[in-house]
């Protein structure tokens, strides 16, 4: 994209109804937030668990500032890596009842590592169509070949694991999906990769903390592997910042060695490190909240199950409302925000086109009051 032509794009993002917009809250993460002074009910954040704004987990930050400082100052394999960090990748590690884990910045970072550390070329990644584009950015970086298997389609994907001769093979795929909030069969594909001697490498984001008692997507399976490789993130349900890759120590080697985005990078802060036991201790006592979020899902489904829209299959905090074209679902969104509700619409690239919704996301801080009062006024708006 050339400078003189950037005000033309944005002004045709902006006639077909894509042009993104940020807003800056005046308060800090929970269900009610304020922007521009107006109040809102949020539908819109990953703190599923409503775990940010938790006053332990604030103490344990600021504690851990008071202990550590706040820049970790250099990479990990400088002098970037602290006690504080080796003690949550232990705690990590633990937790989700893996050999090893590996902290990292961001979610993002940790996809682009994994990937790019375990295929390149002459290897070949098969990814889920509807992955996170971390995911397929770390396919992309890596040069393996990207093949890209239909929606949870296992015979699809045996095909294209079956045709291949490629000496490494990693399967990728969100444990729960970002935008529609349903599952990817995990015992299927890890019998997959056994069969085919491939990595399975699941993404879950929006498991960890929410499915298995809060351990996740592969503890609630009780799936158990050295071929299988975890990655959760730290910034949704866990209330902080950052995210783990969880695996066999020898991965966790490797990835020290050849994880680009591990090398190259300045280490989390270690107070957001120091902190990570705290948020485990919370996750692991959050039956209640997780009791109130699976509440809070079944009044979702059964309001919006009678419904002419598309609701997919979600049994997770993530509860789409798939109205189709870009117009109609801002129209609805922009509609709800004047009536005190924060609900975005999603739209494409981030969806596949003509696939714009508004995604509920549920917070164990929401009461089902709440959220009945949201989904009436939704249903009656789209109607009209
Ligand atoms: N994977 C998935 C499925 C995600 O939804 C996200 C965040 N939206 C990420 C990875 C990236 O994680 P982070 O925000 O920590 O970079």
């Amino acid at each position: 994209m050339r400078l003189q032509d950037l005000s033309a794009a944005l002004l045709e993002l902006d006639a077909s109804h894509r042009r993104r917009q940020r807003v800056s809250l005046e308060s800090p993460q929970g269900v009610e937030i304020i922007i521009d002074g107006n109040e809102y009910l949020s539908f819109a954040s990953n703190d599923y668990l409503g775990l940010a704004d938790h006053p332990s987990l604030v103490r344990a930050v600021q504690q851990g500032v008071e202990r550590w400082g706040v820049g970790s100052g250099a990479a990990h394999l400088l002098t970037g890596h602290s006690q504080a960090h080796q003690q949550a990748e232990e705690a990590l590690a633990r937790f989700v009842g893996r050999e090893a884990a590996l902290l990292f910045g961001s979610g993002y970072a940790a996809n682009l590592a994994v990937i790019t550390s375990l295929v390149g070329r002459g290897d070949a990644v098969f990814a889920d169509r509807l992955n996170h584009a971390s995911l397929n950015d770390g396919c992309l970086l890596s040069r393996a070949d990207f093949q890209r298997f239909r929606h949870n389609d296992l015979d699809h994907l045996e095909q294209l694991l079956a045709g291949s001769s490629a000496r490494t093979r990693l399967i990728a795929v969100d444990a729960v999906y970002s935008m529609d909030g349903d599952e990817a069969p995990l015992p299927e594909l890890l019998a997959l990769a056994e069969r085919y001697d491939a990595w399975l490498y699941i993404d879950d984001a929006h498991g960890f903390g929410v499915l298995g008692q809060g351990r996740g997507s592969q503890a609630e399976r009780d799936l158990s592997s050295e071929r299988l490789i975890y990655m959760a993130t730290l910034g949704k349900a866990a209330g902080l910042a950052g995210a783990f890759v969880a695996g066999s120590s020898l991965l966790v080697d490797w990835l020290v060695n050849r994880g680009r985005t591990y090398i190259f990078s300045t280490a989390q802060p270690p107070a957001l490190a120091a902190a990570v036991s705290t948020s485990l201790r919370l996750i692991a006592e959050a039956d209640d909240r997780r009791e109130r979020l699976a509440q809070l899902v079944a009044c979702c489904r059964r309001r919006l199950a009678g419904t002419a829209y598309s609701t997919g299959t979600s049994r997770t905090p993530i509860q789409p409302f798939i109205i189709g074209g870009d117009a109609h679902a801002m129209k609805l969104a922009q509609g709800l925000q004047q009536q005190g509700y924060w609900v975005p619409a999603i739209r494409p690239p981030t969806v596949p086109d003509n696939g714009a919704r508004l995604r509920i996301s549920l917070s164990a801080l929401h009461d089902v009051q709440q959220l009945d009062t949201l989904l009436d006024r939704m249903l009656l708006l789209a109607e009209s």
